[in-house]
């Protein structure tokens, strides 16, 4: 995280309310995560101990001021994979979630679509949101892969799965989302898009086999963008430190376009 710090002018974040985050995940998993005295595995991969609480907090306040002035939190732990009871693939609070029922229940938005590009499916996103039509989530991830969901024919009127191929580039990537996405954002008429902006399907990093390049995320980005009259950007994954400034970069180029 330290080398996107350096490499952009950001602004420091506050940490969430406790009410803000329990919009989206359950009073007993966080007083657990608030009790961890030394590390403690919560999942096959996820570590939290004793200041991953306040971590979390912040990660999710930042995605609450990125929310406020259309802006991209560069947080650390990421959350889409995080769950209402429990922590998942690196992620303690689903930060983006925490923004979309922000934005509804203190910025007075109605319609909210999240956006989610990283190569991994966002299943905590999704669980939270599939019994909720006033939040559309879409998700472009290489499938088969971790955490398994997101499959075909995976979707209800408000979820929009699109499986991709190992291998994937940034043709397939802009076709997917110009044949997928963007119908179905656009009939659903959001007030802003929140894009859970992951850069771990670029060619380079070490978790997944697609072949993106910072063009490919700058195109996602401007698509995006132009979905609604606002859009703000959550950091996912992305597991290069030495390509990362530059993926995040390019994205923020396209937000802007
Ligand atoms: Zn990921």
């Amino acid at each position: 995280m330290l080398v996107l710090l350096d490499a952009f002018d950001v602004v420091e974040g506050r940490p969430a309310s406790r009410e803000q985050v329990e919009r989206c995940h359950s009073a007993d998993y966080l007083d657990r995560l608030e009790s961890l005295a030394v590390p403690t595995l919560l999942d096959a991969d996820t570590v939290a101990s004793k200041t991953s609480y306040d971590a979390a907090l912040l990660a999710a306040g930042c995605s609450l001021a990125a929310c406020d002035r259309g802006g991209f939190a560069l947080v650390r732990p990421p959350g889409h994979h995080a769950l209402p009871g429990r922590a998942m693939g690196f992620c303690l609070v689903n930060n983006v979630a925490v923004a979309a029922r922000y934005a509804q229940a203190e910025l007075g938005l109605g319609r909210v679509a999240i956006v989610d590009w990283d190569v991994h499916h966002g299943n905590g996103t999704q669980d939270v949101f599939w019994d909720d039509p006033s939040v559309l989530f879409a998700s472009l991830h290489q499938w088969p892969l971790y955490p398994g969901t997101g499959g075909p024919g995976e979707e209800n009127e408000t979820t929009v799965n699109v499986p991709l191929p190992a291998g994937a580039g940034d043709a397939d990537y802009v076709r997917a989302f110009e044949q997928r996405v963007e119908p179905a954002v656009r009939a659903f008429e959001p007030e802003l898009v929140l894009v859970s902006a992951g850069f771990d399907a670029h060619v380079d990093d070490p978790l997944a086999a697609m072949r993106v390049t910072g063009d490919g995320f700058r195109e996602l980005a401007r698509r995006s963008a132009a979905l609604a009259p606002r859009t703000a950007a959550v950091l996912e994954g992305g597991y290069d430190p030495r390509t990362l400034p530059s993926l995040v970069a390019a994205a923020l180029e396209g937000f802007r376009e």
